[in-house]
């Protein structure tokens, strides 16, 4: 989701870090690069255009510029006008007070809506509500008997009309169903259309008023591109719409939709589907979306994580020998033990801020290096993890023939080793530093 725009920002992001000085001309350099990104991922014209010109107003006021951070905090006024496009605070579905909320989806044919019921009902379910599912559309006749698998699949109650009834007494039928039965929530699937026409927007409106919707729910193909602002507008305007859906984030959809749509309808985007199966639904949250979006990381996720596996008081010792420069291969094997508590190391630096993603694929675990580095760190003496330089040949060949490995493992542990220690350096001196590590991997 959203890769290649993804990877345009974090080049622009890494290049306005790297750079000591800032000026008002990079800085509008680099950001035409993010408009170019920006409509390269299919958001709106008008939508990428007022994007930039918040950003270039905020960005080259004297304070930033004069800051020793200024490439920084560029970085920073994009990331919190991106939340700002994709809705800042996240939105999540509102109950009703008075029981059964209804909920309507509404949205073209082939959208997702189907299966979006059935995942709303699973996320429903996992919040202890009860909740009914029923169809509006009679114009396919496999429709019904999808949302009926769909309800099976999840959990929920399922209500058919008999045969015959048109969609607006279905709609009625399904309201009483859902009151007498006693559910907290009918979530009520209606037939799409493969364009935009007048009968399915007067049906839409028909159906919102006779099921007395609380939410009209708009569920929009993320692969869409373009066209998805003009649905969006179109339902927006005709129906009425209380917040957005997008489907088929997981597959290659370039995100513009997501970015251009919260923007032109002014309707909070609720979920995203990201998975044909019914689980794969995710509650929408702009600020670790952008994060995400601009590789800063996933912050909060990777502290939790941290946190539980890392004692705090290790932690705070690493941290202080790394002040004093002195990391050894005892603190290596220390952070090999660690690392593995915390679980897959790709996953991990995936979370972390500015790793650029070629650093990522170089570093993609070995989790068979892994295993050997730990064998071998504990094949050495003490003495010889705190002081490696006694490690000479001799003390080589026997730490490999201790922990089953050969001459050339120990001479790769002792390499990357030293290259972690360079690392550590280079994280003391801070953004400097960091830059120019970044400079010489990519
Ligand atoms: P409807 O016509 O709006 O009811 O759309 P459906 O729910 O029947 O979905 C149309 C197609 O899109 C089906 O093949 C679904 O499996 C697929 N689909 C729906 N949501 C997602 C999603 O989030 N990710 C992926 N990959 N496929 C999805
Ligand atoms: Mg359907």
């Amino acid at each position: 989701m959203f890769e290649a725009l993804a990877d345009r920002l974090q080049g622009i992001v890494r290049n306005l870090t790297g750079q000591a000085r800032i000026t008002p001309e990079n800085i509008r350099e680099s950001l035409r690069e993010v408009r170019r990104a920006l409509l390269e991922a299919d958001v709106q014209v008008g939508v990428a255009r007022d994007f930039v010109a918040r950003v270039e107003a905020r960005a080259v006021g004297e304070e930033v510029l004069k800051s020793l951070s200024a490439g920084q905090q560029v970085v920073s006024i994009v990331k919190d006008e991106l939340e700002h496009l994709l809705g800042r605070t996240p939105v999540t579905l509102a109950g009703s007070p008075h029981v059964p909320t209804v909920v309507l989806l509404a949205g073209l044919q082939g959208s997702g809506k189907t299966t979006f019921a059935g995942k709303l009902a699973v996320w429903l379910k996992a919040r202890t509500k009860r909740v009914l599912l029923a169809s509006a559309d009679i114009y396919r006749p496999a429709a019904v008997d999808q949302l009926e698998r769909v309800a099976e699949q999840a959990g929920a109650g399922f209500w058919r009309a008999p045969e015959g009834v048109l969609p607006v007494e279905i709609a009625r039928g399904a309201l009483e169903q859902a009151r007498t039965r006693g559910f907290d929530f009918l979530v009520f699937d209606t037939a799409g259309r493969l364009q935009i026409d007048e009968p399915m927007m007067a049906e839409l409106v028909a159906l919102k008023q006779a099921v007395r919707a609380h939410q009209v729910l708009l569920v929009v193909d993320g692969m869409t591109g373009q066209e998805a602002v003009r649905i969006g507008e179109t339902f927006a305007r005709q129906v009425g719409v209380d917040g957005l859906v997008l489907s088929k984030m997981d597959g290659d959809a370039r995100g513009g939709a997501a970015l251009s749509l919260r923007q032109v309808t002014g309707k909070p985007i609720l979920f995203l589907g990201v998975g044909e199966k019914l689980d794969g639904l995710e509650a929408f949250d702009p600020s670790r979306l952008a994060g995400r979006i601009l590789g800063m990381g996933d912050i909060v996720g990777l502290v939790e994580k941290a946190r539980s596996a890392v004692n705090e008081q290790e932690a705070a010792q690493l941290a202080e020998k790394l002040r004093r420069s002195d990391f050894t291969l005892e603190d290596f094997l220390e952070q090999l033990l660690q690392v593995k508590k915390m679980g897959p190391l790709e996953d991990l630096m995936k979370m972390l801020p500015g790793i650029p993603k070629a650093a990522l694929e170089q570093a993609r675990p070995d989790n068979g290096r892994l295993k050997r580095h730990e064998a071998i760190l504990l094949s050495m003496t003490r003495k010889e993890r705190r002081a490696p330089r006694v490690i000479d040949g001799s003390r080589r060949r026997r730490i490999a023939a201790g922990s089953g490995t050969a001459v050339s493992d120990v001479n790769q542990l002792l390499r990357d080793f030293e290259q972690a220690r360079t690392m550590m350096k280079r994280l003391k001196q801070g953004p400097r530093g960091l830059a120019g590590l970044r400079r010489g991997r990519g």
